[in-house]
């Protein structure tokens, strides 16, 4: 089926159009370079950049994959988790154009979507199902067991406090590196030694009380960075940032590999699939590949522009939601920005 998908749940204006698992198009405009100047995601600013570039980011998508409205299948949209103003400019125009062209709405679960990203591949094979998915970017850390596609997902751990790529970014800024902070400290960490300082590795104490067994904590070993700078400054000494991004990033790399794998394990699922930004983090990408090679671990990970947010993944989670035979969901759906990590689709989440 030819699907078109729409993206709003956080920075990104994002409209994809994939024929069944084949890539069309995948347009994204991101309110980056604006939201730099605060540091971090600003919901308002978000919301407003949406208006402001779902038209031409809609028309450039139908333009690259030579389609018209009419001739499509259906749309999806993304319902939630994500920014509640956000979500729901991209809901609005997805409600908008189903009337308009006449089509059947799919309002669908952000982070399912991070997971049909792997469908778009244009080398190697897809995961299989079932499969284990860590998806870590600046909104989520999320580590999920998914039966199948479009099937259920269970949440076997999230953040408690700081989502991992929101770890880059602020401790980036302690350090004095340009917004967003993955890729400045992934620049700067190249050049470090990972082992000049042993940052904490939080919640991977055995005795460590958390609701889900693998959850994750990020605000312990921020503070510790902080610390550490703060030594070098009350010193007079030049703060050695290169040394202390690359042990930042061990850091994050193996708290987030260790789980993942022990996941993979635990659930005797040798399957495990990478999303979000902070896949695209030199070290994440290396210590998994090493890790999952040891333990006989398939891995994949989704082409860099298909980690982020964007909207392709959500149509091919769209398509294969029709390829199903699922029924559309209604034209009340709204956004839902705590929308738990169970389906795919949204009118079965609200049940
Ligand atoms: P959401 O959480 O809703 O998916 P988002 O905009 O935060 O929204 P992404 O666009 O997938 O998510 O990812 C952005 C995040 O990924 C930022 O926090 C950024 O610092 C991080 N990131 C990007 N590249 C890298 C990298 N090379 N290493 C580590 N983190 C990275
Ligand atoms: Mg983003
Ligand atoms: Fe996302």
């Amino acid at each position: 089926p030819l699907v078109l998908g729409i993206e709003t749940s956080c920075d990104e204006t994002g409209v994809g159009i994939v024929r069944g698992t084949t890539l069309l198009a995948n347009a994204v405009a991101s309110s980056m370079d604006e939201q730099a100047k605060y540091g971090g995601v600003v919901p308002e600013v978000a919301a407003r950049a949406h208006v402001d570039s779902m038209v031409p980011v809609l028309r450039e998508a139908l333009e690259t994959a030579g389609v018209t409205l009419d001739e499509l299948d259906a749309i999806a949209v993304t319902a939630g988790p994500g920014l509640a103003g956000a979500l729901m400019v991209g809901v609005g125009a997805a409600k908008s154009l189903a009337i308009a062209a006449d089509k059947p709405l799919y309002g669908v679960n952000h982070l399912v979507g991070h997971v049909c990203a792997d469908l778009l591949r244009e080398e190697g094979e897809p995961v299989q199902f079932p499969a284990i998915s860590l998806l870590v970017s600046g909104g989520h850390t999320s580590l999920l067991r998914s039966d199948s596609l479009t099937g259920h997902s269970v949440l076997l751990g999230e953040t408690i406090d700081d989502a991992a790529g929101e770890a880059f970014d602020k401790v980036a800024r302690v350090l004095g590196l340009p917004y967003p902070g993955g890729p400045s400290i992934d620049k700067v960490a190249a050049d470090g030694d990972p082992k000049a300082f042993r940052f904490p590795r939080g919640l991977t104490h055995p005795k460590d009380q958390v609701k889900h067994r693998f959850d994750f904590s990020f605000s312990g070993l921020k503070t510790s960075v902080a610390r550490q700078v703060e030594k070098f400054e009350d010193a007079g000494e030049p703060v050695p940032v290169a040394d202390i991004a690359a042990s930042f990033r061990e850091a994050v790399a193996d708290v987030l590999i260790t789980k993942a794998i022990d996941a993979c394990k635990e659930y005797d699922t040798p399957r495990l699939l990478l999303g979000g930004g902070v896949a695209a983090n030199a070290r994440v990408r290396s210590l998994a590949a090493e890790r999952c090679a040891d333990a006989g671990i398939s891995l994949h990970i989704p082409p860099l522009k298909l980690c982020t947010d964007n909207g392709a993944m959500i149509a091919a989670l769209g398509a294969q939601l029709v390829m199903a035979g699922r029924e559309p969901s209604t034209l009340e759906i709204g956004a839902d920005s705590t929308l738990p990590m169970t389906t795919a689709q949204v009118d079965e989440a609200f049940e």
